[in-house]
Parts: structure tokens; sequence; C-alpha cells
């Protein structure tokens, strides 16, 4: 197909899928009073006493992070390199134990579709070797359990226990957390923690969403979110996902991203008859996984300090098409050759776009994708025998439109004869039933089904939103309030004016990779470089208290730097609905007000290498520009 074509096929999928109610199409279980059993935490014994730190009311902390996974433990990690006791820390977390999505997520096959190499974070300072390149969901949260033991963490961290609200206490300078902790077989325990500062480490794909489809609550077969795996019911374990009891069941998983990506192949190989409801199919290139060799890994990491995070920018500056890219590809991977992908995380091309050249620079873009989306198309029809299914398994928008997919086995299960793909049309499921799925005049009857449905979009509302708690900061102003009425206003992506001493890791206003845990890390240094910094200016007077927060003038020339980039993303006005352009609601923006404010919630133009640079840049130069730094008693 000649270019323009490809276009005009990806324009008509596009619009067969934009739908009027844009996010409102989907239902948070975790607020849904009907449904939010479906989060109950499978992995904990209800009845156990919850491990570690316990708190009362009224417990003051210095530093509280909320969230155990890599997220929270960087930010730990951090503060106590840059000379906070483990004392002035505590973690919160709702789930039972460390590692965040890779506790929550078990579902098998799940594992870091970025280098694990690039991916864990601290492989330096714990000289940990990942057994495979792409580490599996069981490594990757044990990891998370051995970096909180090794820093002495777990008696810091309260489990089971989430932050519901926090409001601004302008007398005492710190901020008074309403929490709630479930205790083992007892009723939930509410409580109130102080805090001098708060870090929101909540992550951004936690919050399980279902698509409010008629029937919802008539099916009465068994159903689960694919965050919450019942292998009670499936049988197997995350650690071996052999799912012996679906043996003699009809299974249907709803949803073909990243995660049904990973578990499908292995229903496929257990399930009676397994039903995949398709509305849009991810691009699926190859993975080659393989066992780390531990002689390579002794030669490529052990001699070379800061071996970690020259491999961490390598991999950036190739997603940011650098140019020239770098002399070596170290990770020499589907992302690396993807350059296309800064699209989406911003690249040095940023810093040339103006009005008069977007047209030529989404022209680039593409021409840097066709090959890519072309040759995927093409391996679906390479791997799939039937030639409807794997026409339907054709992926036809920009590669940066979804989250690429990497898998040896995904496409190969179509050819099973107990699978089969109902592929929607773009339309998605109509209807659910008591006993299946219906999809236009068929309805497909099920024991199981499985919502692999995704999460709430990280790009709507404030990091309050992403945590899933309200917050509250100075003159009662709620930031999802303010977030509402200006958009994103931060310095760094890290701190927002009216909010002080609340810290979190962008993603708005700050940069972006494919690999998430390079941010958290740069974050959390930049994070307890700046804690440290103001509270040694208390120190060095004698007192104790100490206020941060960025000046209304830093605050609005970051942002206005923001909005200067945002039209470099104009690549993105073309995708076809998905999280990450809130299902399609972005480009249907047309008061100009409203498109100046998603212009300010966006991210770093310029890629992940050259927002670290800028931020590093700013510390070194120690003089905290365009912070507001006031110290008390
Ligand atoms: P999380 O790991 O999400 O941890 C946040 C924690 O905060 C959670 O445990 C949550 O329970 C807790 N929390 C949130 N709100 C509250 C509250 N109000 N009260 C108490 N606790 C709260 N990224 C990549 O770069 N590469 C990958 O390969 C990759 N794979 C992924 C696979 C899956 C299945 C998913 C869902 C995401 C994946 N991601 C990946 C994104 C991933 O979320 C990040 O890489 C990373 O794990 C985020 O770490 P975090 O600590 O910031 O957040
Ligand atoms: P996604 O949001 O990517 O996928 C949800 C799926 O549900 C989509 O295929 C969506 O279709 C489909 N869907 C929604 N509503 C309907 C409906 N009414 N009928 C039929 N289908 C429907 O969620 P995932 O959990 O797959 O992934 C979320 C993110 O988590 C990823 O983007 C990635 O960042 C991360 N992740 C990474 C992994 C890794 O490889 N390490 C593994 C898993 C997740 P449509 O596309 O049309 O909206």
């Amino acid at each position: 197909m000649s270019p323009e074509q490809i276009q005009q096929k990806y324009n008509e999928e596009r619009d067969k899928r934009l739908r009027p109610d844009g996010t409102a199409q989907y239902l948070d279980l975790a607020t849904s009073e009907k449904f939010k059993h479906f989060v109950d935490d499978p992995w904990l014994d209800p009845h156990a006493q919850a491990k570690g730190l316990r708190l009362t009311n009224d417990s003051r902390v210095k530093i509280l992070v909320l969230g155990a996974g890599y997220g929270g433990l960087l930010f730990a990690l951090r503060l106590l390199e840059a000379g906070f006791k483990a004392e002035d820390i505590c973690i919160v977390d709702s789930a039972g134990g460390f590692g965040g999505t890779w506790y929550w997520n078990r579902y098998p096959g799940a594992m870091c579709d970025v280098e694990s190499y690039i991916y864990m974070p601290l492989l330096e300072e714990t000289g940990y070797m990942p057994q495979h390149k792409y580490a599996y969901g069981p490594e990757l949260r044990e990891y998370a359990e051995m970096v909180a033991e090794k820093w002495g963490l777990e008696g810091r961290t309260v489990f089971r226990t989430v932050a519901s609200e926090m409001k601004w206490d302008e007398v005492e300078k710190e901020w008074v957390v309403e929490m709630k902790q479930k205790e083992g077989g007892e009723d939930d325990l509410d409580f109130e923690l102080r805090a001098s500062f708060v870090i929101a480490a909540s992550g951004l794909l936690n919050y399980p969403k279902v698509p409010r489809l008629p029937g919802l609550d008539a099916f009465r077969g068994h159903c689960f979110h694919t965050s919450r795996w019942d292998y009670r019911y499936t049988g197997g374990s995350p650690e071996d996902p052999s799912l012996e009891n679906l043996k003699d069941k009809r299974v249907g998983i709803i949803g073909t991203g990243a995660t049904a990506v990973q578990a499908v192949p292995h229903l496929a190989k257990w399930a009676k008859e397994l039903y995949v409801f398709q509305r849009t199919p991810s691009a699926v290139d190859t993975r080659g996984n393989r066992p780390t060799d531990a002689e390579w890994w002794q030669k490529e990491t052990q001699p070379k300090k800061g071996w970690h995070r020259q491999r961490r920018e390598n991999f950036a500056a190739f997603v940011s098409n650098v140019s020239p890219p770098p002399s070596i590809d170290m990770v020499a991977d589907g992302w690396t050759t993807m350059p296309s992908f800064s699209a989406l995380v911003g690249g040095p091309a940023a810093a040339q776009v103006t009005l008069e050249t977007i047209a030529a620079h989404v022209a680039s873009l593409h021409a840097l994708d066709f090959p890519r989306s072309e040759r995927i198309r093409a391996r679906v029809d390479e791997v799939v025998n039937d030639k409807t299914t794997a026409e339907n398994l054709k992926a036809w928008y920009p590669g940066w439109c979804k989250r690429p997919c990497f898998h040896d086995e995904y496409l190969q299960s179509f050819n099973l004869p107990q699978v089969t793909l109902v592929d929607t049309d773009g339309r998605g499921v109509d209807r659910l039933t008591d006993h299946g799925v219906v999809v236009e005049d068929s309805e497909y009857n099920l024991d199981l089904l499985i919502l692999g449905t995704g999460y709430n979009s990280p790009v709507v509302g404030s990091p309050a939103r992403r945590a899933g708690f309200s917050v509250i900061g100075r003159n009662g102003l709620s930031m999802e309030q303010k977030w509402d009425d200006s958009g994103a206003g931060t310095l760094h992506g890290i701190i927002s004016r009216d909010f002080p001493n609340f810290l979190f890791p962008g993603p708005q206003q700050a940069g972006a990779s494919a690999n998430q845990a390079f941010l958290l890390d740069l974050v959390a240094e930049h994070v307890a470089y700046i804690l440290s910094q103001a509270t040694q200016k208390a120190k060095a007077v004698g007192l104790e208290k100490v206020v941060v927060e960025p000046s209304a003038a830093a605050e609005q020339e970051w942002s206005m730097r923001i909005m200067a980039g945002a039209v470099a993303f104009a690549g993105l006005a073309g995708c076809t609905p998905s999280y990450f352009n809130r299902e399609g609601e972005f480009a249907r923006i047309s008061i100009q007000e409203e498109q100046m404010k998603a212009a300010k919630s966006g991210i770093w133009s310029q890629g992940l290498v050259d927002y670290a640079e800028v931020i590093e840049g700013w510390r070194r130069s120690g003089d905290l520009k365009g912070l507001e730094i006031t110290v008390g008693n």
C-alpha cells in the first residue's frame, strides 16, 4: 500500500472507534459500590495480621511515601542516600506487600516489556543479575522485596492501608492524611497521619476499569480482572501457570492490549475453548527473550561504574530518535529500532517544530513508522494460518498510538483449534448475558470471563486523581480543581504551588520514555536533593519546620515551556482511541482555553535524556531557583 492508502486506512479504522462517551464508557471498579469486590486483594490472607509498621491515630512522620512499588522504593532509597534516616520515612500501600504493579499483576505470562537490565531499578547497587533479558512477574516482585530488605524498609512500611484524603494544615505546616487500614478479619481501621512531606509514588496504572456494558452484573459465570488473577479458579500459580482447571472450561477474555497479549498464550494452552474478544488489535513484534548469559553480564556490568545509567540513557536516546544515534545500541531490541515512538515520548527533533513545520514533522514520523508497521502486519500473515483471522489481527494505526507489544506466542495462539478470535470491527462487545458475551447476533457461552480491559487513564486529571485520593492544599484549594481550572501547573513535573511539601513523579510536565523506571529514578534523586537542601536550610538556623513550593513565576515559566513543546506531539492527533489520548477526547477539544490546558498537561517535549540534563543542570547551579523555601518553628 502507498503511504496515502495506509493513512486513509488509519483514518477509517480510527473513525470506527471514536465514541461520543470517550473515557465515560468505562467504570472505575474501585469507586463502584456494586463492583468494588473486583479489586479485592487476592494475594493476602484476609485473616492474617497486616505485616510491617503499625501506626496509630495522630502518628507523625517526616516523609510519607505513598506506594511501595519500584517508585516508592526508589524515593525511599534516594532519601536515605541524601542523608535522611530510615525513621524519617514511612511507606504506605494498599497492597499487602512490595512491588506495586508487580504485586497486583500476577497473571500468567506477566513480564516487563523493556529489557530487565534497564527496567529493574538499583541493579548496580544490589549487584543483582536478572534471570532473563525480559524478567517475569514473580522475579520482578521478589526483587522489590529484596530491595526493601536490603535497605531495611520493611519495618518502615504500612501495608493494606489506603490514603483517602489529605489536607494541608497551614498552622502546623504539615499534611494531615486520612488512612484506612484493612485489619485481618476485623473492621477497617480509620486513622489520621501527620506528615511534613508527602511523596505520591502511587503509580500510573493502578485503578482497574471495565466497560459499562449492558448486563455487566447479569453474568453468572466466574469473572475477574487481569490485575486480580484468580488462580483458585484457573489452577496454577504465578510461578507455575499450569491452568489445569481450565481444561473443561469455556473461557473468554475481553481486551487485546499488552496484558492480554501476555496472558492469551497461557489461556490458549489450557482452556477447552478460548474466545478472544477484540476491539482494536495490538501491533505485536517479536520478543526474543533469553536467559542472561552470566559471562556476558560480568563483562558488561561489573567493572563499569555507572553502567546502569549509561545503558538506560542509551536506550532512551534510541527511543527519542536522537540524531545521530549513539554509536552502540546496547539494548538492541524492538524498542531501540522504533524511532517513531518519539512521537509519543518526545525527542530532540521537537526543538525545531513550529506551527509552520508541524505537517512536515508528522510526515517524517510516519515515514519512520510505515516500514515498521507494514513489517508487523506482514508478520501476522507469516504466523497466522487462517486468512480472515490474520486480517483481523493487523493493527491499522501508527506504532506510537498504543503500547507496542512484543511476543513470540501470542499470534501463534490463533492457530490452535480451540482458540477463536471474535473481532468486533472496532465496536467492542455489545453486552453480557447471564451465561456469556454477545457480539452482534452471536452469543458466546462462557464459564469464565476475564476482563483484560486496563486501567483508568493516567493522563486524566491531577496527581491526586492518579493516587485515587483528594488533596486539599492551601486555602482549601483542591488539586483536582486547580487542574480542572487551569491545567497542570508544576515545577519540573514534581511539585505544584499551593500544595507545599507534596511531591510526585510526573508524568505531566516531566520527561517520558518507554522505560518508566528510569523516570522514577531521575525524579527520586531530584526530590531527595530538594528535600535534603530544604531541611538543611532549616537546620542551619536551628529550626525544624520547612515549607517548599514553587514560586508562581517559576511554575508559570515551566508550564510555558511545556506548552511551547506541545506542537511536537501533533502526531498523536490522528491516533486511534486509547488511554494515551483519553479515548480520543484530546482530538475533540475545540475550545481554545481547553486546548491550552491540554497542552500544559503534556510532557517534556525533548525526551527523557534532555529532561534529565535540565533538572540535573538546575541542581548543579545549586540555588534552588524557582522554589520558595520558608523555615519556621
Ligand atoms: P506502581 O508499581 O503502580 O505502585 C504504586 C503503588 O501505590 C501500588 O501498589 C498501589 O496499590 C499504591 N497506591 C496507589 N494509590 C494509593 C493510595 N491512595 N493509598 C495507598 N496506596 C496506593 N513500565 C515499564 O516501563 N516497563 C514495563 O515493562 C512495564 N510493564 C507493566 C506491566 C503491567 C501489567 C502494568 C500494569 C504496568 C507496566 N508498566 C511498565 C508500568 C508500571 O506501572 C511502571 O513501570 C512501574 O512499575 C511503576 O512503578 P510505581 O512504583 O510508580 O507504581
Ligand atoms: P489496555 O488499556 O492497553 O487494553 C485494554 C483492552 O481492552 C484494549 O484492547 C481495549 O480495546 C479493550 N476493550 C475495552 N473496552 C472494550 C469493549 N467494550 N469491548 C472489547 N474490548 C474492549 O490495558 P492493558 O492492561 O492491556 O495494558 C495497560 C498498560 O499496562 C499498557 O499500555 C502498558 O503500558 C502496561 N502493560 C505493560 C505490559 C508489559 O508488556 N510489560 C503488560 C501489560 C500491561 P481498545 O484498544 O479498542 O480500546
